[in-house]
């Protein structure tokens, strides 16, 4: 039975220089008059909930909200390919990732997929970006799917199992992402995680005695308990493993 490796984007695949963001606040300013406080963090966020959590905090009603929900995302996107397409804002794939989707996609027994609070639209314009096609993940749920994320595992599930033909047991997706919110959102559906971590946590979690351990398929084949892990590909170019067990990963504290 195939093992369902669904990875986050934003911080996990590519970095794209706070192109996102800038496409998001200037949507939120031409819908609301308002992109929302500077200190609310993105990450770990669907889209959707973005645009709700943020103009929370601004005073407005989800009836309001959910009427410019379309509007903001339509024009999001329309910021965000331009955010892209700029010199400045220039996104790249993080060292290391574009070897291990190429091996993930080779493998029989795993499938590259994704999970990731982008609407789908973001997810391939983002990927597109990178040089990395969208099409080649083949099973995926997106912050168009649903805006709890959560909700996302069970979607991918249900579309693993179409695509493969049999029921896909929630253990057999390995949930690959860079925020707590990705870690935990597939505990309902018993789903394995790994956290890639920035360098802050590698050297915390480092510092604190986890051992080290290199990314390659292997590891992905191997992890049986539900415990969380952390890949360092973001900024060491050997692109090391830390193996952590339980550890509840809080960017900030650590
Ligand atoms: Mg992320």
């Amino acid at each position: 039975m195939k093992r369902v490796v669904l990875f986050d984007i934003d911080g996990t695949i590519l970095l794209s220089h706070g192109a996102g963001r800038v496409a998001m606040e200037a949507a939120l300013v031409e819908q609301f008059g308002t992109a929302g406080p500077s200190s609310y963090r993105y990450d770990g966020k669907t889209d959707k909930l973005i645009v709700r959590e943020t103009m929370r905090l601004r005073g407005f009603a989800d009836a309001e909200i959910d009427a410019r929900m379309p509007a903001v995302l339509s024009r999001y996107l329309e910021n965000l390919l331009s955010a892209l397409a700029g010199g400045g804002r220039r996104a790249y794939a993080l060292p290391g990732v574009p070897a291990l989707v190429d091996a993930v996609e080779a493998a029989d027994d795993l499938v590259l997929g994704l999970l990731t609070g982008n609407v789908v639209a973001g997810a391939r314009a983002k990927l597109g970006a990178v040089d990395i096609a969208f099409d080649r993940f083949v099973v995926g749920a997106f912050g168009s799917d649903h805006e709890d994320r959560p909700a996302l595992p069970p979607i991918a599930q249900r579309r693993a199992s179409e695509l493969l033909g049999y029921a896909v047991p929630g253990e057999r997706l390995i949930i690959v992402g860079d925020t707590p919110a990705d870690v935990h959102c597939g505990r309902g559906v018993g789903a394995r995680a790994i956290a890639v971590a920035h360098q802050v946590i590698h050297e915390a979690a480092i510092s604190v005695g986890h051992r080290v351990r290199r990314i390659d398929l292997d590891r992905l084949r191997e992890i049986r308990k539900r415990s969380v892990e952390l890949i360092e590909v973001s900024l060491d170019p050997a692109a090391m493993i830390v193996s952590v067990g339980h550890i509840r990963l809080q960017r900030d504290g650590l």
